[in-house]
């Protein structure tokens, strides 16, 4: 996969080299550039924002450079470009699986009161673009959501986890967990502080390991996601659910 990411601050991305994304891409699983917006600016001050039409407080993103940065970075390559934006859709674990099927995306970190709608617009003729929000809440830039997202996507990329059956188990992954999160889990010392590991963990009985784990995701999901056991389709419950 090939990820560009655009922002006028390109420092901001160091940590896509380390631990599991690094790894990938070094490995040549990920192909990650990342551009500073202000270099397809033409003035002295390499100026990226002005005043929002209509008055009101801030700054908006300049469509010139954006328009430019795009025109450069995608070209005749066919990408998907996504716009963070706390006014887009909801990010979910099943974007993240939608996007790892992609094979080239370019994030466009805004910055102040956002970027001028016309980019989105202009861009939207020529690929995919989707404006999506990681939460019901404003940052300061879009550059923290991308790095979000990135790493959300890549993990799930053929090879870049060590086990790729523990993405399988994690919360919210389709083929089971759609509408969970994830249970309790336990490792060495079977006994730590006097707080002992749940007996069954240690049965080596799989089919009762399964259930119990089943269990305590569905009693995890109803005391902190409730709003995610209203939304689970009753044909995806079996008997033993229904009673926990
Ligand atoms: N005026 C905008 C609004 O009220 O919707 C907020 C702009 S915010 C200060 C600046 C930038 O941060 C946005 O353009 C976006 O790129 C990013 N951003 C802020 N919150 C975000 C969120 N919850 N999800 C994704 N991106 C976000």
């Amino acid at each position: 996969m090939r990820i560009d990411i655009i922002s006028i601050f390109p420092d901001y991305f160091a940590p896509l080299d380390l631990s599991l994304i690094g790894r990938a891409r070094t490995s040549g699983l990920l192909d990650v550039h990342v551009h500073d917006l202000r270099s397809w600016t033409h003035d002295r001050h390499n100026t990226v924002d002005d005043t929002p039409y209509g008055g009101g407080p801030g700054m908006v993103m300049k469509p010139e450079p954006w328009g430019e940065a795009l025109d450069s970075v995608i070209g005749d390559a066919s990408a998907r470009l996504i716009l963070p934006t706390p006014s887009g859709r909801p990010f979910r674990q099943a974007d993240a699986e939608r996007l790892a099927g992609e094979g080239h995306l370019v994030f466009g970190c805004g910055r102040y009161e956002g970027i001028d709608s016309r980019v989105a617009q202009d861009a939207a003729a020529r690929m995919p673009v989707e404006e999506i929000s990681i939460g019901d809440y404003v940052l300061n830039g879009g550059e923290s959501a991308t790095l979000v997202m990135v790493e959300a996507i890549t993990r799930l990329l053929p090879g870049v986890l060590g086990n790729k059956e523990s993405a399988v188990q994690d919360s919210f992954a389709s083929g089971g967990m759609e509408n969970l999160v994830e249970g309790p889990v336990y490792t060495k010392p079977a006994t730590w502080r006097g707080h002992e590991v749940p007996p069954i963990l240690l049965s080596g009985n799989h089919g009762a390991v399964d259930r119990w784990r089943r269990d305590q995701a569905l009693r995890k999901t109803a005391r902190n996601r409730p709003d995610l056991v209203a939304a689970m389709p009753e044909e995806g419950l079996d008997r033993r659910d229904r009673e926990v």
